[in-house]
Parts: C-alpha cells; sequence; structure tokens
C-alpha cells in the first residue's frame, strides 16, 4: 500500500510536468516542497507514539528547512525574489537542514539539559561555518569556474557524513525503536546521498522544471514510508551490538567539535574570526561536556556503589557489604588482639507472622525492625545487616563480652518495644564472641553465632544466648 502510493505520487509529479511543462517549472516545485513536508509530518506523527522521539523531531526539523529552500527556490525561479536575498536565504536553508541531523546523530543516548545545550551551541556554530564557507562559493560563482564544483563537493561532504553517521548509529543501536529510528534515517540519507551526488554532478545546472525532480521525491517518500511503519517489536538487541553500541556512545560527542575544527580550518582563509570561534568553541565544549560528563558519571558510579552495598527492602547492609566487613573486621581483630562479636537476630514466629497478616505487612515488619536495630546501635564501628530472610545480623569490633552482651539485650528489647499495627514481634539473638580470633578464617565465629541462636530458639525464643569465649550456649 505505501509503495503504491509513493507511486502514485510521483506518477501525479510527472503527469504535472507534462501537462504543464513551463519555463519555470512551478508545477514540480511544489511537489518538491510538499515531499520533504510529508516527510516531515510523517515523522510528527511518529514522535508522538515512539520513545526515540527526540530523534523524530530534529528529522522533521531538518526536512522543513530543505523545504524552505526548495519553496525559496520556487520563488526565486517564479521571478518573485529579490535576486540578491532568495538565493542566499534558500542556501542558508539546505545549510542548515544538516544541524538538526548532525546534532542528533552526534548524540548519545540521553543526555543531560546541560550537555545538550553545549552540543546544540556547537551544532549551531558549525551550521554558521558551512554557510559563511557555502556562502563563500556562492558569491564566486560568476568569477571562479571552480567555485560551483566546490560548492557541491561541500554538500556532498555533508551528505556522505550524515549518511555515514547514520549507518553506523543503526549498526550500533542497540534499543529497539532508537535502531529503528536510525535504520530509518540511514535508509533516507543513503537515498538523499545518491540522489543529491547524481543531480549535483550529472545532471545539467538548471535541474529543477526537468524529469531528474522525480529523483528528488523519492528519499523524502521513502522516509514517509519508514516513519508510517509499525514500530518495532521490543527484541533485545544482539549482544555483539552492545560492545559497538558503547564504542559509538562513547565516540559520539567527538563528532561535533571534529566538524567544527574542520569546517574552521576551511574558513580560515576567508573568515577568520569565524573559524577562531569554531576553534574555541570546539575545544571548549568538548572539554566542558567531558568534565559535565565526567561528574555526572561519578554521581553515578557513587549511588550504583552505595545501592550494590545495600540491601533493597530494608536499607540496611546487604549480604556481600556484611560478608566483605565481616572479613575485613576478623583480620583487623587478629592483627591488632582486639575483641570482635558477631550477633545473629532472627525473629521470632516470622512464617506464622507473614501467614497472619500477608507478605506486605511482613516486610514493613522487617523494615521497621531493621530501623530499629540500626537505630540501637550506638557506635559507628557497629554494623548492621540483612544476613537473609527474616535474619539480621550485627558485627561488634573491639567492644568486650559484658559490652557485646548489653547491646545484644538492648537490641532485643527495642524489637520487643515496636508498636506495629499488627502487633508486637520479639527477635532471639544469637551471640559469638572471640578475644582474640584465632582461626583463620571468621567460620568459627558465624558457626558460634548460629548455635547460640539455634540454643535461644530452643530455649524458648525472645531471648539472647552466647557462646564462643565462654564454651557452650549460655544464656543471657
Ligand atoms: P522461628 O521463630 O523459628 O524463627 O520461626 P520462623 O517462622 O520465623 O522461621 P522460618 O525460617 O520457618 O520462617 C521464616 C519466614 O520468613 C519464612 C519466609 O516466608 C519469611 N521471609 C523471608 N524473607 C522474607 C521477606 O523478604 N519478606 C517477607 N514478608 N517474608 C520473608
Ligand atoms: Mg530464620
Ligand atoms: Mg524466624
Amino acid at each position: 500500500m505505501p509503495v503504491v502510493l509513493v507511486l502514485l505520487y510521483v506518477a501525479c509529479h510527472a503527469l504535472v510536468m507534462t501537462l504543464w511543462p513551463g519555463e519555470t517549472g512551478a508545477g514540480s516545485f511544489v511537489f518538491l516542497t510538499l515531499a520533504p513536508l510529508l516527510a516531515a509530518g510523517a515523522c510528527l506523527w511518529r514522535a508522538r507514539h515512539d520513545s526515540a522521539a527526540p530523534g523524530w523531531r530534529a528529522t522533521a526539523l531538518a526536512l522543513l528547512l530543505w523545504a524552505g529552500g526548495m519553496a525559496l527556490n520556487m520563488v526565486d525561479a517564479l521571478g518573485a525574489g529579490r535576486a540578491d536575498v532568495t538565493p542566499r536565504a534558500s542556501l542558508l536553508l539546505y545549510v542548515l537542514y544538516g544541524v538538526p541531523l548532525v546534532f542528533i546523530l552526534a548524540r548519545a543516548r540521553r543526555e543531560r539539559l546541560s550537555i545538550s545545550l553545549i552540543d546544540a551551541a556547537m551544532a549551531a556554530l558549525l551550521g554558521v561555518l558551512f554557510f559563511v564557507h557555502a556562502g563563500f562559493f556562492a558569491g564566486r560563482i560568476d568569477v571562479d569556474e571552480h567555485a560551483m564544483a566546490n560548492m557541491r563537493y561541500m554538500f556532498d561532504i555533508q551528505n556522505l557524513c550524515i549518511a555515514g553517521f547514520a549507518v553506523v548509529r543503526w549498526l550500533a543501536g542497540d534499543v529497539p525503536e532508537r535502531r529503528s529510528f536510525f535504520r530509518a534515517l540511514a535508509l533516507y540519507a543513503v537515498a538523499y546521498l545518491l540522489v543529491a551526488g547524481y543531480i549535483n554532478h550529472f545532471t545539467s545546472e538548471d535541474a529543477f522544471g526537468a524529469y531528474n525532480d522525480l529523483l528528488i521525491d523519492l528519499p523524502f517518500l521513502l522516509l514517509v514510508v519508514l516513519a508510517l511503519a509499525p514500530a518495532p517489536a521490543l527484541v533485545p538487541a544482539p549482544a555483539r551490538h552492545s560492545r559497538l553500541s558503547r564504542l559509538v556512545q562513547a565516540g559520539g560527542p567527538m563528532i561535533l567539535p571534529l566538524l567544527l575544527l574542520v569546517v574552521g580550518t576551511l574558513v580560515v582563509d576567508h573568515a577568520r574570526p569565524l573559524a577562531l570561534a569554531g576553534f574555541v568553541v570546539a575545544t571548549l565544549g568538548f572539554g566542558l561536556r567531558s568534565m559535565l560528563l565526567q561528574i555526572h558519571l561519578l554521581e553515578r558510579q557513587a549511588a550504583l556503589d552505595q545501592l550494590a552495598r545495600q540491601d533493597g527492602l530494608t536499607g540496611v547492609a546487604n549480604r556481600r557489604e556484611f560478608d566483605a566487613t565481616l572479613r575485613n573486621e576478623w583480620n583487623r581483630a587478629r592483627r591488632s588482639g582486639t575483641e570482635l562479636a558477631l550477633l545473629l537476630v532472627d525473629i521470632d514466629h516470622f512464617k506464622a507472622f507473614n501467614d497472619a497478616h500477608g507478605h506486605p505487612a511482613g516486610d514493613r515488619c522487617l523494615q521497621a525492625v531493621a530501623v530499629q536495630l540500626q537505630a540501637t546501635v550506638q557506635r559507628a564501628a557497629d554494623r548492621v545487616a540483612r544476613y537473609g530472610g527474616e535474619e539480621f545480623a550485627v558485627i561488634v569490633p573491639g567492644c568486650d563480652l559484658d559490652g557485646v552482651l548489653a547491646l545484644a539485650e538492648r537490641l532485643r528489647v527495642a524489637v520487643q518495644a515496636l508498636r506495629l499495627p499488627e502487633g508486637p514481634v520479639s527477635i532471639s539473638i544469637g551471640v559469638a564472641f572471640l578475644h582474640p580470633p584465632v582461626m583463620p578464617d571468621s567460620g568459627q565465629l558465624l558457626a558460634d553465632a548460629d548455635a547460640a541462636l539455634y540454643a535461644a530458639k530452643h530455649a524458648g525464643r525472645n531471648r539472647v544466648m552466647v557462646r564462643g569465649a565462654l564454651g557452650g550456649p549460655v544464656a543471657c
């Protein structure tokens, strides 16, 4: 169906050109302006239904600029425009067409506003430099036989960059909707590159109004079809893509500064201040952007580090962090010959609590117990962790046995004092104490605490039992 509509559009275009050949080719201009407008409309429609919306919107903006350039060409051809203004304005719009595309191709997945603004400033200056360079050749067409060819090569380079970057982004795309966007952009950009190359290099100078115009419709109509095609099913990208994707994401920010340096070098002879501005903005922009990104990454790294050490439900240290802390404290106590105690805390009859009040209430109870344990240990060195299920552990370094037992009793009383909507809960605590630890690892401490906890459960729960320094389990 879409292919039929494309053929119909081209057929109508050909028909109008045949029926009203006219000197100016005005009928053809209408179709040439309408095609990018249709493509822009299709992209904007897609942006409303797609998570790759910024890309579709940027493409729509580029197409609107291009359509504007073509509309000015039409005004010029009809003789209604001012000869000195209209061609320059249309050239500006054709140059600006590339700016949103380069901007979106250089952008990583999701950027902060500050980074996007830096990119936008670099892209805008790139457009200005490119326009100055194109304008320089456009102004010399009558006096320099190479000016026209130079201008065409510039547009070839612009189109080649856009098509090349788009293909790379397509191949590197790891999120289905973004891959689908870059696929559409790449196919369109390659088609545009080929058509523009052919029109610019292999047709006569007065190209508009001839049957070659039909070719110009094609990339835009292709984009209409691609934009209106159904969004892709959310299938994860193959693993091999993720490496290329990371490479492109990391290298993408270099595109704009590099292009600025290249185009700045091109204009250095005829627009030195602007070229200098290009160099400064490229260097500062890239530096500033890297700095902001670095700050952002460090913040994220810190947040992830924190998450990796925290229990998701209760917010206290998780099992991994517990294991690492116990290893460190064990080694420290062995080196310095100081005391080390471990408290294993288990909520009594928690299965019954869950059965009676439901799992979510059980979760809230776990959270409340964790907060109470954390609030009751007073020294920063004492570490509360979720050991697993409804068991917590407290590592108590450098504290004598009396102090450890007093802490364990305080914890038991504090949890019993909790006022939960479901009623009171109690805990049993197994305490292991070593002074100094002599074994090569902390396995004995864990085994002692476990045995003491088992004894506390057997002795009737809601109590503290200790094992280790004193031999067998002892009630406190
Ligand atoms: P005891 O007094 O002997 O310790 O009895 P208990 O019922 O507490 O012991 P048991 O080990 O039989 O039950 C532990 C329960 O803890 C079973 C499990 O459903 C519950 N549990 C473990 N992790 C979670 C959790 O994250 N959330 C909730 N709501 N329940 C949990
Ligand atoms: Mg248990
Ligand atoms: Mg229990």
